[in-house]
């Protein structure tokens, strides 16, 4: 019997079709196939996402209900319907229960959602008029790609990586007012980069993928204070423009080594330096056009976001002292608490107004 690898690898034959497994690359059969939910069904019912559009790199606008990749049985109904029970469960029970979740399943959660709108994406960008030319994106950024579908497959039992592959952040995020939970939901990713964000109910979650753990080390001084209250969406956005635009002044590519063993592959990370400086150096007007793009659906402007004359950045994190804003449901600032941020430098602009009222 010919022997298969461990590691299937879509990237090399470039199968983004719907006749192969997403995961395992098998050949469908009409007994053995079935639809994939890149968010799941019960997410969109929860949500109210069904008929709403999320848009894709390539600039198609796709309603969630239609996101589905091909998956065989066996993939779905072993291996994924257990990550996606896991994560269901802890969801609704709240940020508490998500909490008790190990890492590890929430990064392959993430990554399943990642690698879902890639496929579509990948799936959708094929040179129609010239099919056997391949894919409109770069074979450069393919190979970048080709890594997460190898810790994709880590859902099942024989991929196991040591060492970080990743830097997961999660929030406890207040819920809206009016109790209406269309408005607890917000996605957004950064394809090129590799890392995305999550708001489902009361809680946020970022991930970026393959980076050796290094964002969350080089942010977690500052955002140290924020995983202990509860943060206003607002204040989730603002994270997440910070932690995306620290991936992107990230200079150092993380390099990986697959060791393949008779019946299991490990995957081993790494990130170095030869000068120790892996991140290029901030520039404010950047890091302001990364946090405005998660802000702007909730009407904020660029204005709000960047002083020109100031060369600063609108923060609704902390104040103009230094302390830690707390903002309540409704979005007023909790004014009598002073929680000293230990990170401050005094580089950090109030905000202009009380924006944060949703
Ligand atoms: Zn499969």
């Amino acid at each position: 019997m010919e022997k298969r690898n461990i590691i299937y690898s879509p990237f090399s034959s470039i199968t983004f079709d719907y006749k192969h497994c997403f995961l395992c690359g098998g050949l469908l059969t009409d007994s053995n196939v079935s639809d994939e939910h890149v968010f799941p069904k019960w997410l969109l019912h929860k949500y109210d996402l069904w008929n709403q559009r999320l848009c894709l790199f390539n600039e198609t606008l796709i309603p969630y209900k239609n996101l589905t990749i091909p998956c065989c049985n066996d993939c779905n109904g072993v291996y994924l319907s257990k990550l996606e029970n896991d994560i269901k469960s802890a969801i609704e029970h709240g940020y508490k229960s998500f909490m008790e979740l190990d890492e590890i399943t929430i990064f392959k959660w993430m990554t399943k959602l990642f690698y879902g709108l890639l496929f579509k994406d990948l799936s959708l960008s094929v040179d129609r008029a010239n099919p056997q030319k391949g894919h409109l994106m770069e074979p450069e950024m393919l190979s970048k790609f080709k890594i997460v579908h190898v810790f994709l497959q880590s859902v099942k039992p024989k991929v196991k990586f040591t060492g970080n592959v990743f830097s997961l952040f999660v929030f406890n995020v207040h819920t809206n007012p009016k109790n209406d939970n269309k408005l607890d939901f917000f996605f957004s990713d950064d394809l090129l980069r590799l890392q995305l964000a999550i708001q489902v109910g009361d809680t946020g979650i970022i991930c970026c993928i393959g980076e050796d753990g290094i964002i969350k080390e080089s942010l977690d001084n500052y955002l140290k204070p924020f995983y202990s209250i509860k943060i206003h969406p607002i204040q989730f956005r603002e994270i997440i423009g910070r932690v995306f635009y620290k991936k992107y002044i990230l200079q150092v590519p993380p390099a990986y080594i697959f060791v393949n063993s008779e019946d299991e592959c490990s995957i081993v990370s790494m990130l170095s330096s030869f000068t120790g400086k892996y991140f290029a150096d901030i520039k404010q007007k950047e890091l302001a056009y990364f946090i405005y793009k998660q802000l702007k659906p909730l009407g904020f402007t660029e204005e709000d976001i960047y002083h020109t004359k100031l060369d600063a950045v609108t923060s609704y994190l902390t104040n103009h002292y230094g302390n830690v804003h707390l903002i309540d449901q409704y979005g007023n600032v909790i004014s009598d608490v002073t929680i000293k941020h230990n990170g401050y430098k005094g580089d950090l602009f109030p905000p202009k107004n009380n924006k944060p009222n949703n």
